[in-house]
């Protein structure tokens, strides 16, 4: 993945995770700064983890955390990488998924096996 692509996943995650804070006021405070942002999550995160008292009491949690996790994968280096086969996950499946971690593939192969075994 180019440091590009890598850019704009990690723009679109910090987007989603704006989108994603239960609390409206701390939204809409996020938000009056939309040119930048990379630069006003990092301002932000402090509220941030602030405010993630009160997710854990909505249904949006379980997605923020896996936003949050997705974004430590790309300060890790590893965002993109299947956590299974360790290929490249498709671009364009990121586009519709940015959180996946596995690859089409393994993602099939995995939820297959889930299927076998609720029979
Ligand atoms: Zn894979």
């Amino acid at each position: 993945m180019t440091l590009q692509q890598i850019a704009f996943f990690k723009s679109m995650i910090i987007r989603q995770l704006v989108e994603n804070i239960a609390d409206p006021k701390l939204r809409a405070k996020i938000c009056e700064s939309p040119e930048k942002p990379a630069e006003y999550y990092e301002q932000a995160s402090l509220e941030f983890e602030r405010s993630l008292y009160l997710e854990l009491r909505t249904r949006s949690y379980d997605r923020v955390k896996e936003l949050k996790e997705a974004l430590g994968r790309i300060e890790a280096g590893t965002y993109g990488i299947c956590h299974e086969c360790e290929d490249d996950i498709d671009v364009a499946r990121l586009m519709v998924r940015p959180t996946a971690l596995f690859c089409i593939e393994c993602q099939e192969m995995t939820e297959r096996l889930q299927r076998r075994r609720l029979m």
